[in-house]
């Protein structure tokens, strides 16, 4: 049964927690090893393969401190801590919404991002438990509206750091659940925090595959949302291989108007990304979701209304209208509430699945596009420059 649990003030750090400089490492990531690879490196350790399901056991309850393991020997605890990263994140803030939305920070542990910090959050509701997991740091897009894309690109996570994200907050909420209204464990996976995720492709399809095996968390690609403002070529890859839950950062549905708002679209204009939607595969009562943050005057007049309304496809996609969730410094105001609804049934009066996003968080700026990581900057970022141009020459 579970514990309730009173939640700290809305705003108030629940956990802070120093990085430890010693903590570097480029040591293999433990939770990026499949267990084939964890059943070779057992047995050259001189230990029986078996092992290694039990280690994996013991990760996929969110525990990766080998001390904490208890079915495992003292000689192979020892070893596991001498040869790999059992945790390749240190979780150094966490912060608890009044509605129960959880916040956390994370440090990498990595030589060379040592200190840069990520962001990851759990959105209990009463039968689902979602976690929004961060694929870069920072991002290497620069979508105006969004708290993120003013924060750079510093990095892409490896998949070991995606998947901790996950085993740190199931470790969490084991040690302190949450309400008995509230769900306290992961059911959902969304690909929406703090980086564009088609922008660190192999990492990212790499802990897809992982959460998804047996071995793993054993998640259905039914329950893992993979967001992305459009790199057409990478989601072409994604529903060849991971064919999960597709979401587009759309924002508008006028080139001149999404030039602006989502810079990619001056590479993937709205006909080829109609295009690639059209192809990417869609399984029974599932759809491809449209994301919409609506900003005062920028995309929330007529002339926006109806050109989503022609480029929606209302047999495989819905649209799901965000409010804009302000923070320090941003150029834009959210639409008001009442014309959000207005927008939102004027879609439904044409025959368009459309939802008003709940906000949720955002007492904490935990709410969708306010995520940004104050990143200690002892590492040079030298990567933007590459990863940008990767981007620009994908096609
Ligand atoms: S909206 Fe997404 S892709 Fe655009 S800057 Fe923010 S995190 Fe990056």
């Amino acid at each position: 049964m579970k514990q309730a649990v009173n939640y700290p003030q809305a705003g108030a750090s629940a956990t802070i927690r120093p990085m430890n400089a010693d903590t570097r490492t480029d040591k293999p990531q433990l939770p990026e090893l499949q267990l084939k690879d964890l059943q070779n490196l057992i047995q050259q350790w001189g230990q029986p393969r078996f092992r290694a399901k039990q280690v994996l056991d013991w990760c996929n309850k969110g525990v990766l401190k080998p001390g904490e393991m208890k079915n495992i020997s003292a000689g192979l605890r020892n070893t596991l801590n001498a040869e790999l990263c059992c945790e390749p994140l240190q979780l150094i803030r966490r912060e608890c919404s009044t509605d129960g939305t959880r916040k956390y920070v994370f440090a990498l542990k990595r030589k060379r991002f040592a200190g840069k910090m990520i962001e990851s959050v759990f959105i209990p509701e009463e039968k689902r438990g979602t976690v929004c997991i961060s694929s870069q740091v920072g991002c290497v897009l620069d979508c105006p509206f969004c708290h993120t894309g003013t924060q750079g690109f510093e990095a892409n996570l490896t998949a070991g750091e995606i998947i901790a994200q996950v085993l740190a907050i199931k470790a969490d909420l084991r040690a302190e659940p949450l309400p008995d209204e509230l769900h306290s464990d992961i059911t959902h996976i969304v690909y929406m925090g703090m980086g564009e995720p088609m922008a660190n492709e192999a990492a990212v399809f790499d802990s897809i595959g992982l959460l998804m095996h047996e071995n793993g968390l054993n998640i259905s690609r039914r329950r893992i949302t993979v967001s992305t403002s459009g790199l057409i070529p990478q989601i072409q890859r994604l529903g060849d291989i991971h064919p999960v839950n597709l979401a587009i950062s759309l924002h508008s549905a006028m080139d001149d108007k999404r030039d602006t708002l989502v810079p990619i679209n001056r590479k993937y204009p709205l006909a080829d990304l109609r295009r690639c939607l059209d192809a990417y595969p869609v399984g029974k009562q599932r759809h491809i979701t449209l994301e919409y943050v609506l900003l005062d005057q920028a995309n929330d007049q007529d002339e926006d209304l109806q050109a989503l309304i022609r480029f929606v496809n209302p047999e495989r996609e819905r649209i799901n209208l965000i409010q804009f969730n302000p923070y320090p410094g941003s150029p834009y105001t959210g639409t008001s509430r009442q014309h959000m609804k207005e927008f939102a049934q004027h879609l439904i009066s044409k025959g368009i699945r459309a939802t008003v996003r709940r906000s949720r968080g955002d007492d904490i700026m935990a709410a969708c596009g306010q995520l940004k990581a104050d990143t200690k900057a002892d590492t040079k970022a030298d990567t933007k420059a590459d990863t940008r141009a990767d981007i620009k020459g994908s096609s």
